[in-house]
């Protein structure tokens, strides 16, 4: 299991330090940004299993990053933790409303700051779909169990690594994918990035699902999609 991403958006070096150490040390992969405008782009190309945003910070603000992240059907499920100042209780009220789906106060106690991160990621929701469910889209079945996919009953080879993309895609489907994202699902957090050899990779799953093919669609600047 890779561990999961947590994006950190917050200008105050400091405060960005202390959340990174701890969250590192509970687990989690890390990534700093100190701007809004950094912070959504990371997660809007990159994605990532969580943010923590900072509610104050120079140029576009925590709310406003808040809902453009709601708003974008790429980072829309990814929940989204706000880090307020102590007593800012309008604040918060308007972070919920912006879509946040928690916050903590600073200063916060790096233990508290754990369990709720961990809290957040138990309920929030799903990232993918289990492991073990069929998938059924169109005419495809898609059986993780089995490492299986059939077209209207026929049998697909496919290799480990063009059936999970495969999988992936249609675990979602409608959702654009960025290749980054597509590397990191199928291979976990290690690999080199290529997004040519994902390029490589879809254009074999659509051969071998013939004329199910187009249903794996190419989204321009951005990545793939598995049509609904
Ligand atoms: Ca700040």
């Amino acid at each position: 299991m890779p561990k999961p991403v947590i994006l950190i958006v917050e200008d105050e070096e400091d405060i960005a330090e202390l959340l990174d150490y701890n969250l590192q040390r509970g687990g989690y992969r890390t990534v700093k940004t100190h701007t809004g405008e950094d912070g959504l782009d990371h997660a809007l190309d990159e994605g990532c299993d969580l943010v923590l945003l900072d509610l104050m910070l120079p140029g576009m603000g925590g709310l406003e990053v808040c809902r453009r992240l709601k708003e974008d059907k790429r980072a829309a499920e990814i929940p989204v933790m706000m880090l307020t100042a102590k007593g800012e209780e309008d604040d918060i009220i308007a972070g919920f409303a912006a879509g946040a789906d928690d916050y903590i106060t600073k200063p916060f106690r790096p233990k508290v700051l754990l369990a709720r991160v961990n809290a957040v990621l138990r309920r929030g929701p799903a990232r993918r779909v289990s492991e073990d469910d069929v998938l059924e889209i169109g005419e495809l079945l898609i059986h993780p169990g089995r490492h299986e996919v059939t077209a209207a009953g026929q049998g697909l080879d496919m290799t480990r690594t063009e059936f999970q993309i495969l999988h992936f895609l249609a675990s979602r489907p409608g959702w654009v994918f960025t290749r980054r994202q597509i590397v990191r699902a199928v291979h976990g957090e290690d690999y080199p990035v290529t997004g040519r050899s994902v390029d490589v990779q879809i254009a074999a799953v659509r051969r071998k699902l013939g004329p199910h093919g187009s249903m794996i669609q190419t989204v321009r600047g951005v990545g793939y999609k598995m049509g609904e």
